[in-house]
């Protein structure tokens, strides 16, 4: 038998991170078992899909490794409406399923407030097919239901307890839990690996294939992602979406690596792996039921470790699209032309180990490229103090006489300046950077200022001296 497992996101919304483990786990399961990914969009939902977030699924996927081209897919659920409609039917034919004419209220009045679900009201009257009448699945009255769960063991389920649940609305539209039936059942899904918050369908779904008289799949529900207030992570309250970790420079390894991380561990005291070590380890059957944290400080942690290792060359070209700006990166605060990629390159190692995500790649070096820095101007009162003025001076007659603009006669220059004044090389520094830089923290000041030419650094001093006045 072939492994099929599928991921099946519904397009209403930016892509999720929870999203992007459980199809990272079912990529890995297909790969190591010999078998096939396959991508479904599940949009029926046609008041709230939007094709952009296909498209944003798409490219996100792409973004992580899933590429297009190497799965199977994506089918698009809304193509198989008549599938939908006819197993709906079949059901009905079969005696399976009954037609329902209660209003919510109804069964309230009947019921009481209290109980929730379904009371069964219909189950006997043998109402046909008409306007406004739900189709409802007729669950057995007896037994129970075992879902073979490979992160969960077997959860049970007393059939008595589960209502007779809408497989139709009134329009006759099947609903989710037909629709996902149907479609797993004709792409001949054999694992269905998904979020935990899909675990109380299961027992319903699992009914469903029953009736249709097809083995059920093997289950895997794992753990929802919640935030440090272990709450689910909500795209109202949480930065949740996989394309904003992406524009705010987080690597895709990194990413991955993280995400694969949430309710699973390689083997070894390590985190930080190789995506190939990922692929032979990771076992659904080690994956933890328990609500997995993300822990966003410890994705920023992780990328800086990334971002370090990469070769020099590789940061230079990650850092691109900051650089330039994309369609969904705005574009950085200098003009295209005033770009120099030689002084971009000179300072790219300094730059490399000292941020965790590539967007502050553009702080960092903006001095480089702008006519004029952009002052801080908090930071402008913090350096500017007393004696500053003083300093500047004295560090441009000296800078002014250098025989060679190297960072390191610039460091000794301006450590004889400070000394003169009483002042440690860091209180030297500080009128210095903020003069040329703009900024209080930043790169390497005396790399900076080899970089950034003997000319442009005294302009600027003499600016912030005059400034000063
Ligand atoms: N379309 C469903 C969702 O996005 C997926 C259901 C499933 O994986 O079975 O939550």
């Amino acid at each position: 038998m072939t492994v099929r497992v599928r991921f099946a996101p519904s397009p209403t919304g930016m892509f999720h991170v929870g999203g992007a483990r459980s199809a990272l786990q079912n990529w890995i399961f297909a790969k190591q078992q010999g078998g096939v990914f396959v991508l479904r969009i599940e949009d029926t939902d046609a008041a709230r899909n939007r094709p952009e977030w296909t498209e944003g699924i798409l490219s996100a996927l792409d973004w992580i490794g899933i590429a297009r081209g190497s799965y199977e897919g994506p089918y698009f659920q809304s193509s198989y409406a008549g599938e939908h409609r006819a197993a709906a039917q079949r059901l009905y034919e079969g005696g399976r399923a009954y037609y329902c004419d209660c209003t919510r209220e109804d069964v309230q009045a009947r019921t009481g407030p209290q109980q929730r679900g379904y009371d069964g009201f219909c189950r006997d009257r043998g109402l046909e097919p008409g306007e406004g009448r739900a189709l409802r699945f007729r669950t057995p009255d007896e037994g129970e239901t075992v879902v073979v769960d490979l992160v969960r063991g077997e959860p049970t389920f007393e059939n008595k307890l589960i209502e007779d649940f809408v497989i139709a609305r009134g329009d006759s539209s099947p609903v989710f839990l037909l629709a996902n039936v149907v479609d797993d059942m004709s792409m001949g899904i054999t694992h269905v690996i998904r979020a935990e918050e899909h675990l109380p369908n299961t027992p319903k779904q699992q009914l469903l294939w029953d009736a249709l008289g097809v083995k059920p799949p093997i289950w895997a529900h794992v753990p929802v992602v919640v935030n440090e207030k272990r709450q689910k992570l909500s795209k109202r309250r949480d930065k949740v979406a996989l394309e904003a970790y992406r524009d705010e420079g987080y690597l895709a390894d990194a990413m991955r690596n993280y995400l694969m991380l949430l309710g699973w561990a390689p083997s070894g005291d390590r985190e930080i792996v190789p995506w190939s070590v990922i692929e032979e380890e990771f076992r659904l059957d080690e994956v933890n039921p328990s609500p997995a944290f993300f822990d966003e400080k410890k994705l920023r942690a992780f990328n800086g470790d990334y971002i370090r290792a990469l070769p020099v060359a590789d940061f230079v070209e990650a850092c691109r699209p900051w650089l330039t700006g994309t369609e969904t990166i705005a574009p950085p605060p200098w003009q295209p032309e005033e770009f120099d990629p030689a002084a971009f390159a000179a300072v790219a190692p300094l730059a490399q180990t000292r941020i965790a995500v590539l967007s502050e790649i553009v702080p960092n070096v903006d001095f480089l490229f702008l006519a004029d820095p952009l002052i801080d101007e908090a930071a402008w009162a913090k350096a500017m103090k007393e004696g500053a003025a003083d300093l500047l001076d004295a560090a441009i007659v000296a800078f002014e006489a250098l025989e060679s603009w190297d960072a390191e006669s610039l460091k000794a220059t301006l450590e004889a300046v400070g000394a003169e004044r009483g002042l440690k090389l860091g209180k030297a520094q500080a009128p210095v950077r903020v003069a040329v830089t703009g900024r209080t923290v930043g790169l390497p000041l005396f790399e900076s200022l080899e970089v950034l030419g003997r000319d442009r650094t005294l302009t600027r001093l003499r600016a912030a001296r005059v400034r000063l006045v």
